[in-house]
């Protein structure tokens, strides 16, 4: 029989990629599946960053690239934080690596060591307890449901805090539930983690420019924590580059060494030609980034409108990304026909297979009771789609 290694045989797969390609399948059979399930912009990339891509197959950009990737690309990186979140780093800071996937990732393996304890707020992103699995580290989770709006208070952190403690893991705005965390929601994060100096901060600000507040703070601006704190970002979110693989950490210069080593050793740089389209991005013009995020912000006031109508389902307002995670355990122990709908898991796909629409169960993102959907898609898909959820919420007896 085939060995598969104990690491890879404890990973569970994406929940949110399974299910889009579930829907993807029944897509394919004929199904007129609304796929509320991935999270990714319906945009497409904007023409000059394409223009760059393509400028840049002329021009043979098409070697191995710098492990940490183009110092141009790194520039580009820095003068745009420079610019947006007025904090400046190094080039040497900046490691551009296949994703903001990948760049959380290696910050993990190259942070984390067996038995270290990583702390994650959840709801949370269906990756991050599987990286530090690999990295065999343990998760300590820290559940804040919709009643807090889905954000830990400082106590919930102090307490979870152990002498094991290495990490801190925050997304915001947050998938799976777009919440955003204030300047002074996280001034006082950081004012108890910077009471122990051992603890690294992992900031995962991939959807920093799909936010409803009007303000954002980086992680990245605290100076107590700034020779500690790792902040994660990308275009694939902002200039709609999902399929172009191009994320980077900004990271205190040790952690960025060894982020570079690791990946010299297991991806190289990354691809040249997106990583010319992604400098294209952060160096030109910027006017596409705002027309999408407001493009979403009008789709996030059309489904907690429509949301909010079906009876049972708890909406909050996001105030980021582009998720909906309403608690729907309203709706466990109802039946359709003798199918007892138990939790989320069978709520998801009792609504894939009746109502045809694709989301995802709160457990992927380990807060059950709730499901995720995801609204990057059109204003219409979105009215059909709540539509539908509501008609077969109320087929449940
Ligand atoms: N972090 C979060 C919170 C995300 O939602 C995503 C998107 N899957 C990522 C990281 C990874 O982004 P990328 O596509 O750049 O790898
Ligand atoms: N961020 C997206 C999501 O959560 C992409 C899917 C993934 O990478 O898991 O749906």
């Amino acid at each position: 029989m085939t060995q598969i290694s104990t690491r890879v045989l404890n990973l569970a797969p994406s929940a949110t990629l399974a299910m889009s390609q579930k829907s993807q399948e029944l897509k394919a059979m004929g199904v007129d599946v609304i796929n509320l399930s991935v999270g990714e912009p319906d945009f497409d990339t904007p023409l000059h960053i394409k223009e760059a891509a393509k400028a840049a197959i002329d021009q043979n950009f098409t070697r191995y690239t710098p492990v940490p990737g183009y110092l141009s690309l790194r520039k580009a990186i820095v003068d745009n934080i420079a610019a947006t979140e007025g904090v400046v780093y190094d080039p040497a800071q900046i490691i551009v690596g296949n994703g903001a996937k990948q760049a959380l990732c290696n910050v993990i393996l190259a942070t984390i060591n067996p038995g270290d304890e990583v702390i994650i707020p959840t709801p949370a992103w269906v990756s991050y307890v599987e990286m530090v699995k690999l990295a065999e580290g343990q998760s300590v989770l820290v559940p804040a449901g919709i009643e807090q709006d889905f954000k830990i208070t400082p106590d919930q952190l102090r307490s979870a805090i152990t002498p094991r403690t290495r990490m801190v893991l925050i997304c915001s705005p947050s998938n799976p539930t777009g919440s955003v965390y204030t300047a002074d929601e996280l001034r006082a994060l950081v004012d108890v983690i910077a009471q122990y100096p051992d603890i690294i901060v992992l900031a995962d600000e991939i959807y920093r420019h799909i936010n409803y507040t009007g303000s954002f703070t980086s992680l990245g601006t605290f100076p107590e924590i700034a020779d500690r704190c790792v902040v994660i970002n990308g275009v694939s979110k902002a200039y709609a580059m999902t399929g172009w693989r191009i994320g980077f950490c900004a990271a205190p210069t040790p952690i960025a060494k060894a982020v570079s080593k690791l990946q010299s050793q297991y991806t190289s740089g990354a691809s040249s030609i997106a990583q010319k389209a992604a400098e294209a991005a952060y160096t030109g013009p910027q006017e596409c980034v705002e027309e999408m995020r407001a493009a979403f912000q009008r789709r996030r006031d059309l489904v907690v409108e429509l949301a909010s109508q079906i009876p049972g389902l708890k909406v909050n307002k996001p105030q980021g990304a582009f998720y909906l995670f309403p608690e729907v355990s309203a709706y466990f122990g109802k039946k359709f026909g003798d199918r007892v709908i138990n939790d989320a898991n069978d709520l998801a796909l009792y609504l894939l297979e009746q109502a045809h629409v694709a989301t995802v169960a709160g457990d992927a993102f380990c807060l059950p009771g709730y499901i995720r959907l995801s609204y990057a898609t059109s204003d219409d898909n979105i009215r059909e789609a709540i539509r539908r959820i509501a008609d077969a919420l109320a087929r449940l007896a």
